[in-house]
């Protein structure tokens, strides 16, 4: 163990995700979000670095790496895209690690086969009109003989379009009409008849990565593309849950990393750039800026280090995950607004990322849980009881 606590395993996995990052990835970050094109060559080198489906357990081929370990190389990676952070916590955490924690013994080996193929699976929760609220999906999966019926709509799923792999949740109902609880269902774009990807939305920031409208249609699916949790469908989808704290706590690193390279290149700035005959790092109203940001910085790494820390047994505490993701999420607005703040006329130019930058660090107060939500859910964890908006199985 060194003395910033990783371990020199930590360490050099670090580095490589960060040679990476400050090398071909940086490079290709603009033109990423120029054309919005998902960034299939970073796929295959972080496939390459082996810095995909690192947390699958090693007899399903992966590496059985922490979430810690995944966090440092997803914040490397976000320092210089966040695309890339981001194709790095979906292949390391959310929908796989729910299957690798809760499905079949043939899902997981599917499941983990696709990802380490390059494989980025898509998570299908929100709906138009269930959003905060995911127990009002009305998206239905049917009963009907030997396999089930899904019908319904799901919005803002990121990935739609480009990911294979599926983990559906949908109210389910038996051959009676009987409402047996939500559960998640695996299903493969251009193998399942019904799956259709409808619309791509035009979105602020992240842009190498389409989120899109998906219908199902009277989409089969046999009995075994359930993902049954222990216990069972009743409180499955709660189960299933637990698992989307690492997704939390991977968007909260997202963030992080994404402020952490806007606050170095406005360090960076601040030296060589001259006004008033001397660097503008020499301006106490800068310097406190710096200061101010650095603060953060540090206390939003602590937060999401110890979040993925407290899933050593399992998956990361719901209210540590909840709290950095709050904090992370907030603070790294504010950061890449300062850091972009540096550079004067030039932060507002797109011939600079810190205005790409500002796009992208937006989003982590919305997906994944709204800073609104998951303050009800540290406020129910602090007063131990179950409120209105912490109803089994979300937030
Ligand atoms: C880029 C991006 C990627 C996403 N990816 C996925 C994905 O892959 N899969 C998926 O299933 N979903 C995804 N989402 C959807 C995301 O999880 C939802 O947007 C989020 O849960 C909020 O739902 P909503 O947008 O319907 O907002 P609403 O629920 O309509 O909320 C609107 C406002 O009301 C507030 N609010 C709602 N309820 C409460 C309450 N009880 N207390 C206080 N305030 C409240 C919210 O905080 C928000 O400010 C993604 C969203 C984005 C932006």
């Amino acid at each position: 163990m060194t003395a910033n606590g990783l371990s020199s395993e930590q360490i050099e996995l670090q580095a490589r995700a960060f040679e990476l990052a400050r090398g071909p990835v940086a490079a290709r970050a603009a033109e990423v979000d120029r054309t919005e094109q998902y960034p299939w060559d970073n796929v295959e080198l972080l496939k390459d670095a082996r810095l995909i489906g690192m947390t699958i357990p090693t007899r399903y081929g992966g590496q059985g790496k922490s979430w810690l370990d995944a966090v440092l190389v997803i914040e490397a990676l976000s320092s210089a895209c966040a695309v890339t952070g981001r194709i790095a916590v979906e292949t390391n955490m959310g929908a796989i690690s729910a299957v690798m924690a809760y499905g079949s013994e043939e899902q997981k080996k599917m499941a983990a086969d696709m990802v380490l193929a390059g494989d980025k699976p898509a998570i299908c929760i929100t709906e138009p009109d269930a959003g905060s609220d995911a127990n009002a999906m009305t998206t239905r999966a049917d009963k009907r003989g030997n396999r089930y019926v899904v019908n319904g709509r799901k919005h803002w799923i990121t990935g739609g379009g480009v990911s294979r792999l599926h983990l559906i949740f949908a109210k389910v109902y038996d051959e009676q009409g009987n409402h047996e609880g939500i559960g998640g269902f695996l299903a493969i774009r251009d193998e399942t008849q019904g799956l259709k990807i409808t619309k791509r939305e035009p979105t602020m920031g992240l842009r190498g990565i389409p989120e899109a409208v998906i219908d199902f249609e009277e989409m089969e699916l046999p009995p075994s593309a359930l993902v049954m949790p222990p216990r069972g469908l009743k409180k499955g989808f709660a189960d299933l849950m637990t698992a989307y704290n690492s997704q939390r706590v991977g968007a909260a690193t997202v963030a992080l990393g994404i402020a952490q390279g806007a606050y170095d290149l406005a360090l960076d700035w601040s030296e060589k750039r001259h006004q008033f005959g001397r660097p503008i790092n020499e301006f106490q109203g800068l310097q406190w800026k710096l200061a101010d940001m650095s603060i953060k910085l540090s206390a939003a790494q602590s937060l999401v280090y110890k979040a993925a820390e407290s899933g050593r047994d399992g998956f990361p505490d719901m209210l540590l995950a909840a709290q950095a993701k709050i904090f992370t999420s907030e603070n790294a607005i504010q950061v890449v607004n300062d850091a972009l703040q540096f550079f004067g006329a030039r932060g507002y130019s797109r011939e600079l990322p810190l205005e790409r930058m500002a796009r992208d660090v937006r989003m982590f107060t919305i997906g994944g849980g709204t800073a609104e939500v998951l303050r009800t859910v540290v406020a129910g964890a602090l007063l131990k009881k179950k409120l209105p908006q912490t109803r089994d199985g979300w937030a």
